[in-house]
């Protein structure tokens, strides 16, 4: 699972070595800090995969 900002350079994927559960978690903090629209991808894209 990867959730990026819409509004600003957040991301966090499970690529990084969090969990599916983490990152919902995470994303909805950013939400609720920032009021930002965090969207979700089931698979990183390629451009995740290579930073
Ligand atoms: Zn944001």
């Amino acid at each position: 699972m990867y959730k990026y900002c819409l509004e600003c350079g957040w991301n966090l994927s499970t690529a990084e070595g969090y969990s599916e559960r983490e990152v919902s978690e995470r994303a909805i903090e950013h939400f609720v800090a920032t009021g930002h629209t965090v969207e979700s991808l089931r698979l990183p894209p390629p451009i995740a995969i290579e930073n």
